[in-house]
């Protein structure tokens, strides 16, 4: 397996003969929203345990047909992705740090017993399509378009003494408008009660479908709440921060010159994101002191209560950063700062916007340029 898997994949084209017509696509780019419209292309590779990866191809997106009895179905060997590719000033289309995405898909791989799609080749699929769908990249400054690479497990049947001798890797594409409605207006938190995210030892820093599975019933606690968002805390103690919903969170302590940013660490049940990796590198570079460590609830209200915790924001490649104004919970209630998006979250948010869309410098090579 490991001989075919270093062995270049290499892609068969198909162009759609029925693309969406330019007018109709023009009117879809209008609003896009989130999630809701695809382009015409899709990429799909298969792996068996007999063949390796084979079979890749860009081809028209469209239905797969799947055996009912498919082990994704039942068992939810599922693995997926989240990449933004962006239309710059002058022209070119870029993503931003592919190899990161790639690499986490062969760790979201390797703990969920799936076979590891070489980095390369995961790098080479979101190329082709974006190449071939460059014009579904809007041109709205802002929005983008959101690349959706995943993984399920193929094999039909029932048995569950060993995973999926067969898969199917696929990569979608869809143009994005803003993620939470109306951009970066802050958002109202419920810390999850009675529930958890993820546990040591468990899939949490695998970025894999059951998480949100797990994950609903907590989101739909807090929108009964009249939040926004769930944060997720630590199974144990129930008193350290872990995440929001599909973000990781960033805290500002201090303000003005002597403000400084610190996110949870990497505990095993947090998922490692791009951006909140960007973003430390990022806080360092502007002279913002940048830590990861632990973050209780009661830091949090004290902290907030004290005028030490001064901002509060989520950061994910879909959201890109969202500013937290309200907390709700079992044990009270409380806002952040003013409850407005402070300076240092529209600092950070517009140096990674800006170097996304090509309008900062990228001294850290991070911007990569597809066509
Ligand atoms: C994808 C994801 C993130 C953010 O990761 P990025 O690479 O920054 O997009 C954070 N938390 C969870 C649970 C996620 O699934």
């Amino acid at each position: 397996m490991t001989e075919r898997a270093s062995q270049a994949i290499s892609f068969a084209i198909h162009p759609s003969r029925d693309p969406v017509p330019a007018a109709r696509r023009a009117e879809l780019l209008v609003e896009p929203g989130f999630g809701q419209v695809f382009t015409d292309h899709m990429v799909t590779a298969a792996w068996t345990a007999e063949h390796g990866w084979h079979d890749a191809q860009l081809r028209p997106y469209g239905p797969f047909s799947l055996d009912p009895a498919c082990q994704v179905f039942h068992y939810g060997q599922e693995i997926f992705e989240g990449i933004k590719a962006y239309r710059q000033a002058g022209g070119p289309i870029v993503t931003f740090r592919p190899a990161a995405n790639a690499a986490r898909f062969v760790g979201s791989a390797r703990r969920m017993a799936m076979p590891e799609l070489p980095e390369d080749a995961f790098v080479r699929a979101i190329e082709l399509l974006v190449a071939q769908d460059r014009d579904w990249v809007p041109a709205e400054p802002g929005h983008s378009l959101y690349i959706r690479p995943f993984m399920i497990a193929t094999y039909v049947g029932l048995g569950v003494r060993r995973p999926s001798p067969s898969y199917l890797f696929a990569v979608i594409a869809s143009p994005a408008g803003s993620y939470f409605h109306g951009g970066p207006h802050p958002v109202s938190v419920w810390l999850a009660d009675g529930y958890i995210r993820a546990a040591p030892g468990g899939t949490g820093a695998a970025k894999t479908g059951g998480n949100y599975a797990g994950g609903f019933v907590g989101q739909m606690q807090a929108i009964e709440h009249g939040c926004d968002q769930v944060v997720w805390l630590d199974s144990a103690r129930r008193q350290w921060v872990e995440e929001l919903g599909g973000m990781n969170l960033f805290f500002v302590y201090g303000s003005g010159s002597s403000a400084r940013v610190m996110t949870p660490a990497l505990t095993g049940s947090l998922l490692e994101g791009v951006t909140r990796d960007s973003l430390l590198t990022l806080a360092a570079d502007l002279g913002i002191p940048a830590d990861e460590g632990a973050i209780s609830v009661t830091d949090w209200r004290e902290g907030c209560a004290a005028g030490e915790i001064t901002e509060v924001f989520a950061c994910g490649t879909a959201a890109v950063i969202t500013p937290v104004g309200a907390v709700k919970s079992t044990g009270g209630d409380w806002t952040i700062g003013d409850g407005a998006p402070g300076p240092v979250t529209r600092r950070l948010r517009e140096h990674l916007l800006g170097i996304q869309f090509g309008q900062f410098p990228d001294p850290h090579g991070w911007v990569h340029k597809i066509c």
